[in-house]
């Protein structure tokens, strides 16, 4: 379709916040129903071809087919570990790709998906940090990632739910691309786009403060922090970011949003490191901040990558990690590591970045903007 002359000038349905969808469809002439009966055949049921929504009418579809399209990204890679974790890459452009993993467990399917192709933020243990940066994904692409894992997985519509749970836990940082994942989180909560309960769905972000407030204004997706530290020291190492958003300024944020979203919880990433942040006293340290408040400890066991300083903890560390958070009324579980042999695991997801950055904790993470779009 790329090579059709009026390509460039259609609009991408996939993605559209449903007020501009209404528009569109009414500068038709049509019903503002047909909105919904458009979102359904997108959304509900996956359906991408024009052609196959027959409930719309031929008039309407023609009329449809010469200003708007459904444009999903490009599937370039698809793997399978053992233990049934898949990975799709995914073409941004002639030479960018990013990536999306689903991990299935009994009864419950996460998918895992990106935000931006390579990131800025530079964390120290994180392989997608060491690519540097080049774009934003659009609202299409990030809400393309659901609709084509549903389709890869063969999904069919009225049938059981394959995809049980997105997490925004890929590529990027998803708040420093807040304004094309916002409208993403909408169409994957909203009734007529995928439906996934708000908890079902989870944005994690190392901690950008500012854009806390401000998602707590706009969206209600549960929240999960990559705290990785319990002491502004070693977190300016591990997450530089901190240097701008020290932890108590982070941990304000989070409380905040908990109490503008009555939501149940936080969750606090931590990736264990073997030396670095993995000690009972650490642990104990950890427990004073969070004890009494609505959090709960995700701990990662740190998945290596060619080239890292770092190693993963001895199982002994972190179940006694754990032990001390629960000795200390903080909820506390371990991640189960999946997809290591495609190198889908936590931290793992490379795509194929050319790095654009010049600055890495320049202005653009302090505003939120990101890189250019
Ligand atoms: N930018 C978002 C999403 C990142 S990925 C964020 O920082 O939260 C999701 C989680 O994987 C984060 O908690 C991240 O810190 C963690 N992670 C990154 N690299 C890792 C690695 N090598 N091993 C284990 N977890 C890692």
């Amino acid at each position: 379709m790329d090579s059709a002359p009026d390509a460039r000038a259609r609009v991408n349905l996939l993605g559209l916040p449903t007020p501009e969808l209404q528009a569109l469809v009414e500068s038709l002439g049509s019903k503002p129903f047909r909105a919904r009966q458009l979102m359904s055949w997108l959304y509900k049921r996956g359906v991408a071809s024009f052609d196959e929504m027959t409930d719309l009418a031929r008039d309407f579809r023609a009329q449809l087919a010469t200003l708007a399209e459904v444009k999903l990204p490009e599937i370039v890679l698809a793997q399978q570990s053992l233990d049934g974790t898949r990975k799709w890459l995914l073409r941004a452009d002639a030479s960018q790709a990013f990536e999306m993993v689903f991990i299935p467990e009994p009864g419950r399917g996460t998918l895992c998906i990106s935000s931006q192709v390579g990131c800025v933020l530079d964390c120290s243990f994180c392989s997608t940090a060491r690519q540097g940066f080049n774009r934003n994904l659009t609202t299409a692409e990030i809400v393309g990632q659901v609709w084509l894992a549903n389709r890869e997985l063969g999904f069919e519509a009225g049938g059981e739910r394959l995809v049980t749970n997105v997490v925004f836990m890929g590529m990027g940082e998803p708040l420093a691309n807040f304004r094309n994942v916002v409208p993403a989180t909408q169409i994957l909560l909203d009734d007529l786009g995928f439906d996934f309960s708000r908890r079902r769905v989870t944005l994690s972000t190392s901690g950008l403060v500012p854009q806390i407030y401000k998602l707590a204004q706009v969206c209600n997706v549960a929240l999960a922090v990559s705290l990785h530290a319990p002491e502004d020291e070693l977190r300016n190492q591990l997450v530089p970011i901190n240097r701008l958003h020290p932890i108590s300024e982070l941990l304000d944020a989070c409380w905040h949003y908990i109490d503008e979203q009555n939501g149940r919880s936080v969750t606090f990433e931590y990736v264990m490191l073997d030396g670095v942040n993995d000690s009972p006293a650490q642990a104990r340290a950890l427990a004073r901040l969070l004890a009494g408040r609505p959090a709960k400890v995700n701990m990662i066991p740190f998945n290596p990558f060619p080239g890292t300083q770092y190693r993963r903890s001895s199982d002994d560390a972190i179940w006694r990690f754990r032990d001390e958070l629960l000795g200390r009324n903080v909820m506390a579980t371990v991640r189960r590591t999946r997809g290591e042999d495609i190198d889908a695991a936590c931290g793992q997801l490379v795509g194929r970045v050319q790095n654009r950055t010049v600055a890495r904790l320049g202005e653009r993470v302090r505003t939120g903007s990101g890189a250019a779009a």
